[in-house]
């Protein structure tokens, strides 16, 4: 598909995936609504999803509409993680081969969750643009389907079938505050549910660190950002220099953006594991801290964020809600 996917693409693709997903729970935050003057805030449990985030469902529905012709030779990726985890899950459960390429940057645990699925890891490259490099000599040389993780118009489909199920459940919902990395995620989500209603505002919450999609709208052209280190380690990694869709999209579907700060994202994760015992990773939290921190003006309005993952190191997390503990 060589176009911008539309609400119908949305539907064809919640069909698709359906028997590789989790249509997931979403459940009021009551305490962080009164905190915030909203009229009611909820989250979507895609920290429960199959995986352990969101992407499966963009993976599922690229690789599910392949030819038979393209299913035998294989697939390829490149992904900070949770990408190739689902593109290793989805060609494991259809019996596909499936390559991912991984930067050195990447942590070892999620390179081990993805061979534990059956994915074989390419490790190459301090940024994710160099493992992108490598990713594509190895396209050529192994004459692999590329799944990419978020500029391509199934994923973003793919993707988009989370804002139909919130707005099955929750058609009065005003407000969508939605994660900002490469983008894929809050297109499709933006533009299934502005598709349903055009009323209804998206908010993108990007990294202060790396805000690489701001960068590149204010820019006006795919902009590279310096690579750091975050707590939302999924948010990080530039738009792709070839960018077509997601860069576009967001320009068109997305109202405004947020920024939120390391020390913001840690307390939303504690916040998620105080009030609902649930394991939020960095990238999860970056709506409920920016909530928290009275990012967005959401006073009186019905407002719903997506917990994305909880793929996060254990002990990390465990030192994130330790110093919490030991700080207030
Ligand atoms: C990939 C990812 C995101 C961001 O999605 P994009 O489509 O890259 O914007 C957010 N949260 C988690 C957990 C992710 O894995």
């Amino acid at each position: 598909m060589e176009r911008m996917p539309t609400l119908h693409d949305a539907f064809q693709a919640h069909a698709r995936i359906r028997p590789m997903i989790r249509e997931t729970l979403v459940i009021p935050s009551p305490d962080l609504a009164k905190e915030t003057g909203a009229a009611g805030i909820h989250l979507k449990l895609e920290c429960l999803q199959n995986t352990g985030a969101f992407k499966v469902r963009g993976a599922a529905n690229k690789i599910l509409s392949l030819s038979n012709a393209e299913k035998e030779k294989g697939v390829i990726t490149f992904s900070t993680g949770n990408h190739g985890k689902a593109v290793a899950y989805v060609a494991g459960l259809a019996g596909i081969r499936a390559v991912v390429c991984l930067s050195e940057h990447v942590a070892e645990y999620r390179a081990e969750a993805i061979r534990a699925l059956g994915g074989e890891v390419a490790r190459k490259g301090r940024s994710q643009d160099e493992a992108e490099t490598h990713y594509h000599e190895l396209t050529r040389d192994l004459g692999l389907i590329p799944v990419v993780p978020f500029d391509d118009p199934m994923v973003i489909a793919g993707q988009g079938t989370i804002g139909i199920e919130i707005l099955s459940k929750l058609p009065d919902t005003d407000v969508l505050l939605i994660q900002l990395s490469g983008g894929g995620l809050v297109a499709g989500i933006a533009m299934a549910a502005k598709s349903i209603n055009p009323t209804i505002r998206v908010v993108g919450v990007s990294l202060e660190r790396s805000p690489a999609m701001l960068e590149s709208i204010k820019a006006g052209k795919p902009t590279p950002v310096e690579e750091k280190d975050s707590i939302a380690d999924s948010l990080l990694g530039g738009i792709g220099v070839d960018n077509r869709y997601t860069l576009p999209m967001v320009n068109t579907f997305v109202d405004d953006h947020v920024l939120v700060t390391e020390e913001e994202i840690e307390a939303g994760m504690v916040y998620i594991f105080q009030k609902h015992r649930l394991v939020a990773e960095g990238a999860a939290a970056v709506g409920v801290a920016a909530l928290m921190h009275g990012k967005v003006d959401v006073a009186g309005k019905r407002v719903t964020t997506v917990l994305t993952g909880s793929s996060i190191d254990s002990g990390v997390y465990v030192r994130i809600l330790n110093r919490d503990i030991h700080d207030v």
